[in-house]
């Protein structure tokens, strides 16, 4: 997920972090022939990079993870609201219909907060 420069600091190693819009953090060293970045070691080319688009990985990670829980929760739920609905004796439509009416029941803020909280740590 690319997230713009918001600003910078140095790590406990003294190399160059940008820091970004989302909160987190991304090394951005001037290692030459491997990494080439010779703006970040002056000022100007700081400034000159803020704004700039770095794509977040932590970002991605979390998104991904947010996804995945998302879809366990949805696929468990149409699953038992199928079958409870197949034991009240509703027919296959109804089954269906409860199913999917089932989705707007999850309650998403607790889903991201669960997948979120083992990111950490
Ligand atoms: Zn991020």
């Amino acid at each position: 997920m690319k997230q713009p420069i918001t600003g910078y600091h140095k790590d406990a190693e003294d190399h160059w972090v940008a820091e970004l819009a989302c909160g987190h953090g991304q090394h951005v060293r001037h290692d030459p022939p491997w990494m080439e970045r010779p703006w970040v070691t002056t000022e100007e080319g700081r400034n000159n990079h803020l704004g700039v688009e770095l794509n977040c990985v932590r970002c991605d990670e979390a998104g991904l993870k947010v996804a995945t829980a998302l879809l366990e929760e949805c696929r468990k739920t149409l699953i038992e609201s199928y079958e409870s609905a197949g034991i009240s004796g509703l027919c296959d439509e109804g089954q269906f219909e409860s199913a999917v009416g089932s989705i707007q029941t999850l309650d998403l803020n607790k889903i991201v907060a669960k997948a979120l909280s083992t990111t950490k740590g």
